[in-house]
């Protein structure tokens, strides 16, 4: 591992620097200063890989941390949501806000409908109605005409869009 390996480095420096405190022989202490100098150039080389790798290991955790905040969120505001049918014949299920899971802050949200295979798959587009009963997601197409009434059946009963 690298930690070991600069541990040893350093070990290996400590060991040369009190051999050359107590070595009187010039040649012997010229010997002792070039191999010093090789072990903090090597050193200084592990240090620089540790270096790299906690900085590499940081911007990792950040990433993480950033995804984990990202998933939070997107669990929050999947739970603002519940599925509901939409229309009396056909079963077609689209997400509506939970009744009080407005966003309070802006005076409210208005009344609308998620795609729910969109919704499933982590990405939140909002349907649009031709005003007749016809629903679609603009992202992926999913859609069907429910009929003229903008009646909406969700687990609480049956309701009618106007009192969103
Ligand atoms: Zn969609």
């Amino acid at each position: 591992m690298e930690i070991g390996a600069a541990i040893t480095a350093f070990s290996a420096l400590k060991d040369l620097a009190v051999g050359l405190l107590g070595e009187r022989d010039r040649q012997k202490a010229a010997t002792i200063e070039v191999e010093f100098t090789n072990k903090l150039i090597e050193a200084q080389a592990h240090l620089t890989q540790l270096l790299g790798t906690v900085i590499e290991q940081q911007g990792r955790i950040g990433a993480l941390e950033q995804r984990l905040r990202d998933m939070q969120a997107a669990q929050t505001e999947k739970k603002r949501y519940a599925l509901a049918k939409l229309g009396a014949g056909r079963e077609f299920f689209a997400y509506r806000l939970r009744p009080g899971a407005e966003l309070e802050q802006g005076g409210g949200e208005v009344a609308h409908f998620v795609c729910q295979p969109c919704f499933d798959g982590g990405k939140k587009v909002v349907l649009s109605g031709n005003g007749e009963g016809y629903w679609w997601c603009p992202a992926c197409k999913h859609g069907a005409d429910v009929g003229g009434a903008s009646a909406v059946v969700f687990s609480g009963g049956r309701r009618d869009l106007s009192d969103f």
